[in-house]
């Protein structure tokens, strides 16, 4: 049997899911046809109707079409309709389609040997769909507090509101503004990825141990900007290369079963 996968963006070039899922498939044996799929908002229904109906096992979903890939799906897991965007669609039987969401647990995992995330104080900067898509396995992973901060105040309230209301949730869901202990682990879950030197208009209490996380990466040595300014802070930084693989792991076992292992360096796409 042959995995027919792919991943569906706008744009999609950038991608490196074809080299991580082809590394996974050699890995495990199991073989796979795995695409890139540039699919424009406008043709995001028809395409994701036609993959599954044409035989299709499972699909990546990427930038712009988190959220609104649901409307094409039959079924979807409890964390989807908690944050409202998917990452992963797979279909088992005939005329199913299921969302479901790994960015939130390929985050966890990765920060499994670099920091601990019980009783630590996250801060999280950003407000998008990937702050949305990492507050549930985060808050699983039972934080003294999340607190979150963003440039637009409106997107702030909007993301801390449907938090703190949620009953899913049981950590605290605070913002910067009205806290003042030490931060443990600073995400930055912006998108200004490399654009210009990063900095952050209010100031927050670090320590010595203080981790930063960047959900960006690069594909080669170049720092994000976030990191390079994390660096004067901390030698504790890493960047989200590590959430790309521990994401793609997550993806993989729902389609196939398998989990596959996921010691992969940068290196190993480039020379795949
Ligand atoms: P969204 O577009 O949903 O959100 C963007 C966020 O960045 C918003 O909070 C926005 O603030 C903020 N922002 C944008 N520009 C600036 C700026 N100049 N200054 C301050 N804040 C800014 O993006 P996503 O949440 O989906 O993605 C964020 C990043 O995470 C991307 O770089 C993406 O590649 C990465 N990512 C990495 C993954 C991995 O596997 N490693 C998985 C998923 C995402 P505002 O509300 O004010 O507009």
């Amino acid at each position: 049997m042959k995995y027919k996968l792919g991943v569906v963006g706008d744009p999609i070039e950038h991608s490196l899911s074809p080299q991580i899922h082809n590394i996974f498939s050699k890995q495990t044996n199991i073989n796979i046809e795995y695409q890139l799929y540039h699919v424009f908002e406008t043709s995001l229904d028809t395409f994701i109707k036609d993959f599954f109906d044409e035989g299709g096992h499972g699909l990546n979903i990427t930038l712009p079409h988190k959220s609104n890939c649901l409307r094409s799906v039959t079924n979807a897991s409890s964390l989807v309709n908690l944050i409202g965007a998917a990452n992963t669609l797979h279909s088992k039987h005939q005329d199913e389609i299921f969302a479901d969401s790994t960015d939130g647990i390929g985050l966890v995992e990765d920060l499994k040997d670099k920091c601990l995330i019980t009783s630590a104080n996250v801060l999280i900067l950003g407000a998008g769909g990937s702050a949305s898509s990492i507050i549930p396995d985060l808050d699983a992973c039972k934080p003294r507090n999340i607190i979150i901060d963003n440039r637009s105040k409106h997107n702030l309230d909007k993301l801390v509101q449907r938090f703190s209301s949620a009953k899913e949730i049981n950590s605290s869901i605070l913002t910067l503004e009205s806290f003042n202990e030490e931060i443990d682990l600073i995400i930055n879950a912006t998108s200004m990825g490399f654009s210009g030197t990063f900095s952050w208009n209010k100031d927050f209490k670090t320590n010595n141990e203080t981790v930063f996380y960047d959900l960006s990466y690069s594909k080669n040595d170049n720092q994000t900007s976030f990191l390079n300014w994390a660096s004067q802070f901390s030698d504790k930084y890493f960047d989200g290369f590590g959430m790309l693989i521990q994401q793609a792991a997550a993806a993989f076992e729902l389609w196939t079963g398998v989990l596959p292992e996921t010691k992969i360096r940068k290196s190993d796409l480039l020379n795949d």
